[in-house]
């Protein structure tokens, strides 16, 4: 994983001047779409790690089930809110709803990103779907995520 993969949109102001998305920021928002599903599978990791305390004999009675609850909820806010951007463009386009799942909705919003780019509400699906990256990032990724905000606070 490359630095590079983790652009956000700090202090991106094209909005000020257009209410569509510049060339760099629809880049951007096209690489973070490419990037959540396999964010997306890798908080399922970190679930899986958070079920298998490893230490079976420690006597408790009930097999816990320490979920990962930051990892829960990222996980629903990847999912949830790539489907609401997605049933924006349903609406919109009357095209076909794809698949409930991350990697088809994620694909289905990349196949259709022209069009939401010059959408009005443009900016907030740029600003979601950053926020939700950047939030999953620090879920699963605690340490490179932290290095990423460091790289990416630039002028
Ligand atoms: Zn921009």
């Amino acid at each position: 994983m490359e630095v590079q993969d983790y652009e956000f949109r700090t202090g991106h102001l094209c909005v000020e001047t257009d209410p569509a998305l510049c060339l760099p920021c629809q880049e951007r928002l096209d690489r973070q779409l490419a990037l959540l599903p396999r964010v997306y599978g890798e908080l399922e990791v970190v679930l899986v790690a958070a079920q298998d305390p490893g230490d079976r004999l420690s006597g408790t009675d009930r097999p816990g089930i320490p979920l990962n609850g930051p990892a829960v909820e990222a996980r629903a806010a990847i999912r949830d809110t790539l489907a609401s951007w997605a049933d924006l463009i349903v609406e919109g386009r009357t095209v076909r709803l794809p698949l409930r799942t991350v990697p088809a909705l994620a694909a289905f919003l990349r196949r259709h990103l022209g069009w939401l780019a010059v959408h009005p509400a443009a900016d907030d699906a740029a600003t979601d779907i950053d926020t939700v990256l950047r939030h999953a990032l620090t879920v699963a990724r605690p340490q490179q995520a932290l290095m990423a905000m460091a790289v990416s606070v630039g002028p």
